[in-house]
């Protein structure tokens, strides 16, 4: 008789109660303050929050890129495939980046340089970590091109010969160069166009179905969650306040800042409801509220909010708030926004 044993597959990304803090003259930023993520193998995972909430740091601390001093990652593990990141040596992680895992910014222009020809550009990553010959790297470099939708013979130009949504293409084929196993994507489309925006977001999703690569897509954007994540986090002064699938936090919205969020929204049935933005803005991340961060824009705040912090409390296996408004006991009913 055979024994059948059953382990999890490996997430592709995991990290646990990870806490970075920017340590200046004027005093001690906690960007990021114990916080969860996991991403499996093929899934999009939506960083959701706003300027300010800790995602880039949270991009940057998965590199190992936040900036020492004053970035310090005082605690947590970041797993990328089993292995903890955090262990790793600076030479280790150079061989990692653009290999294993890499990240588009916002800003095409921060990643491409100026004076350099773009297949150049992108070969110089496939030279590096392929350890392929200059010739055997430019074609591939023009292979890449062409899955972006570029022609491959405009890569002999430089970026100021391309338009914005073409720059970030180009810096989408410098990232997938490699073919990582984790993207990760810092708002990759906020500085284009609306109608380019779509088409990168769909080279995207195509790129990610061809590559079967995870993603963590760090936006301010829901219009964008929807079109292209699995899951969500939703990051509020440097934690995960919640967290669940599209559907969970679409239709069965738990934490007020997420409500708050969903009525930001443009109202597009009612084309004259007037917006609501959440009132008073982030705390300061050098002087956090000792309970819950959001308390004080909270429509519902509590007493205990005031003093405690909340902990998760799930709704199902994979939902979870933090919030005093609920307990294991009490998160079958959404009790705001009524
Ligand atoms: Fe509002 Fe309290 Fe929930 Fe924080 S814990 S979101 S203050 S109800």
């Amino acid at each position: 008789m055979s024994e059948h044993t059953t382990t999890a597959p490996i997430p592709t990304l995991e990290i646990k109660n990870l806490v970075v803090e920017y340590r200046t003259e004027d005093g001690i930023v906690h960007a990021v303050n114990g916080l969860d993520l996991r991403i499996e193998k093929g899934k999009t995972l939506g960083l959701v929050g706003e300027t300010g909430a800790g995602k880039t740091t949270t991009g940057l601390a998965i590199l190992r890129l936040v900036a020492q001093p004053p970035g310090v990652i005082v605690d947590g593990s970041i797993h990328l495939n089993g292995e903890n990141l955090l262990m790793k040596s600076e030479k280790e992680m150079e061989k990692i980046r653009g290999k294993q895992v890499s990240m588009i910014f916002q800003d095409p222009m921060t990643s491409l340089n100026p004076v350099t020809r773009v297949e150049d550009q992108i070969a110089e990553v496939i030279e590096l970590h392929e350890h392929l010959s200059w010739n055997e790297s430019l074609a591939k470099a023009r292979d890449m091109l062409e899955l972006v939708g570029i022609p491959g013979e405009r890569g002999v130009d430089y970026p100021h010969q391309f338009s914005g949504g073409m720059k970030q293409r180009v810096v989408i084929a410098i990232a997938l160069a490699c073919s990582p196993q984790l993207l990760i994507s810092d708002e990759p489309t906020t500085a284009l166009d609306v109608t380019i925006q779509a088409q990168v977001l769909q080279l995207m999703k195509n790129l990610r179905e061809k590559y079967q690569m995870s993603m963590l897509m760090i936006t301010h954007d829901l219009g964008i969650v929807v079109e292209i994540c699995d899951l969500v986090s939703i990051m509020y002064a440097g934690r995960v306040v919640e967290h669940g699938s599209l559907e969970d936090i679409f239709n069965n919205t738990r934490h007020p800042y997420t409500e708050g969020l969903f009525n930001s929204l443009p109202n597009l049935e009612d084309r004259k409801a007037k917006l609501k933005p959440i009132k008073g803005l982030m705390p300061d991340p050098s002087n956090l509220p000792p309970g819950c961060a959001f308390c004080p824009r909270c429509d519902y705040a509590m007493e205990i909010c005031h003093t405690d912090k909340p902990g998760k409390v799930y709704r199902t296996e994979d939902h979870f708030v933090e919030c005093h408004l609920y307990s294991e006991q009490n998160i079958g009913e959404k009790v705001i926004g009524k």
